[in-house]
């Protein structure tokens, strides 16, 4: 097996994996603010750490993977009090709508789902912890970070910071570099806003406090991995190794992974140029969970990935290939015995598959590997080469792959009838399909043509064409 290699923010390396514990990956991911419905650019950070996840798995190792919902934040606040909601009845639907997305592209559920609001006392123990350590100094109710007093601000995301003013503040979560001060670690609430009563006053957490509170309270002090989307890297994941290494004094992180940004044909996605997509939006046109999953996938992690409607649709026909080549393995009959160099094909793809994951999570390189090895074991099974001898070969190989990329399972229609969409025109299950195959077979056996002939329509109708075989058996296909 290669050596895992991951490309480390810190450093600006790629570096080894190893872990502090032989065999298990402590890790965090920084999840939504469920002030509304997350976007396909947000999606593409949680698709790069559940490929993560998923091939640190299949590698044997024991995760230990906290996500958490940001569920107070400033848009959070001022979008519940717009509505005349609680924060918490407020968030709660987007909370929902978040997991069912995630299942949609079958992102795994990490170890921990957790809640900023859950942990309120723990971010007032660290805020007091940096207190005590007199890196804070407070304002009109307000707690902020002295960042003066970590010389090391800055090191994650190479900001120079000589340049900044002692005692200039900036209150809100999120800022750009060029608005880099002492931040905000508790905050006063203004009138009429939410707050909770605490040993340090009135008011709420700051962002940036809530993910070293909750990293740290799950994970120890050093976690092995931090995952996120590039644009957290300042001010949110700096601010975070701030107060997490001066509160405990050790490294807060030693891989950072940062995920790059997802345009759309080419521009920044943006609710004002009309080309913003959530999940919801996609599906409501027609696309489906799996292409997305596909798109969204196969350009590795620190490329920028530029989303078009032309790659999707070309996501769903390697969806279909890859789908329709599972099946025609499991459902066609080959001679028996080996083809030669065929086992030796097969190893060398797992090779190759492999590496390339283990190359900082080279996916379009691990996809590219599969698709080699599909192109040539259809030639071999078109030429009458492919044996059944190899069959389970092949099979474990997409098994290994599935275990990584999950599209093998043609349930786009069920996912979409969970979130509440495309439910009435769903296709006939593979067992049924089966099941008229089935009765077709019985009816050309009989010389009952016409039967046969009214089975074959009745499919084609409902979307399924099959496919005679020269050795007698029948394959079938959703169009
Ligand atoms: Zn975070």
């Amino acid at each position: 097996m290669n050596e895992i290699r991951l490309h480390n923010t810190l450093s600006g390396k790629t570096e080894a994996l190893v872990p502090q514990k032989a065999g298990e990956v402590r890790m965090y991911t920084c999840g939504p603010t469920v002030y509304d419905y997350a976007h396909i650019g947000n999606y593409r950070t949680f698709v790069f750490q559940d490929i993560l996840r998923r091939f640190l798995k299949l590698r044997g190792y024991k995760l230990n993977h906290v996500m958490n919902l940001t569920d107070v934040d400033d848009r959070i606040i001022a979008n519940a009090a717009a509505a005349g909601v609680g924060i918490r009845d407020y968030t709660e639907k987007f909370v929902q709508a978040f997991f069912d997305d995630c299942k949609s592209l079958s992102i795994e559920a990490p170890e921990h789902w957790i809640r900023a609001t859950d942990h309120i006392q723990d971010m007032v123990k660290l805020i007091q912890q940096l207190q005590e350590k007199t890196y804070t100094y407070s304002t009109e109710g307000s707690i902020y970070y002295r960042i003066a007093k970590f010389p090391e601000y800055g090191k994650l995301s190479k900001i120079d910071v000589s340049g900044i003013q002692a005692g200039a503040r900036v209150d809100v979560d999120r800022y750009e570099k060029e608005s880099a001060r002492d931040f905000a670690l508790w905050k006063a609430p203004k009138p009429g806003e939410h707050f909770w009563e605490t040993p340090i006053g009135r008011g709420r957490p700051g962002w940036h406090v809530e993910c070293s509170a909750m990293a740290m309270k799950y994970l120890g002090e050093t976690l092995d991995v931090h995952t996120g989307g590039i644009d957290l890297a300042f001010p949110h994941h700096e601010n975070e190794i701030a107060q997490s290494e001066a509160a405990t004094g050790k490294p807060f992180v030693r891989y950072w992974l940062h995920a790059e940004h997802l345009l759309v044909e080419g521009e920044k996605m943006s609710k004002s140029l009309g080309n913003f997509y959530t999940l919801r939006d996609l599906f409501a046109k027609g696309h489906k969970p799996s292409a997305l999953r596909f798109a969204l996938a196969n350009v590795p992690y620190r490329k920028q990935l530029n989303f078009t409607f032309d790659g999707l649709h070309q996501a769903a026909s390697s969806v279909e290939r890859l789908r329709n080549f599972a099946a025609r393995l499991a459902q066609g009959k080959f001679p028996p015995g080996k083809q030669d160099g065929m086992a030796a094909r097969i190893a060398k793809a797992s090779e190759e598959f492999d590496a390339a994951l283990a190359d900082d999570l080279n996916t379009a390189r691990a996809l590219a590997a599969a698709f080699d090895l599909l192109r040539e074991v259809n030639i071999a099974i078109d030429k009458e080469e492919f044996r059944e001898g190899d069959t389970p070969g092949v099979q474990q190989f997409l098994a290994a792959f599935d275990r990584i990329f999950a599209l093998l399972e043609d349930n786009d229609v069920e996912k979409l009838q969970a979130l509440g969409m495309g439910g009435g025109n769903s296709g006939p299950s593979d067992a049924e399909i089966e099941e008229l195959v089935a009765q077709r077979q019985a009816a050309r056996q009989r010389r009952d043509f016409a039967a046969s002939d009214r089975i074959r329509t009745e499919l084609a109708d409902r979307g399924i064409m099959i496919e005679d075989m020269r050795d007698g058996s029948v394959r079938w296909k959703r169009k």
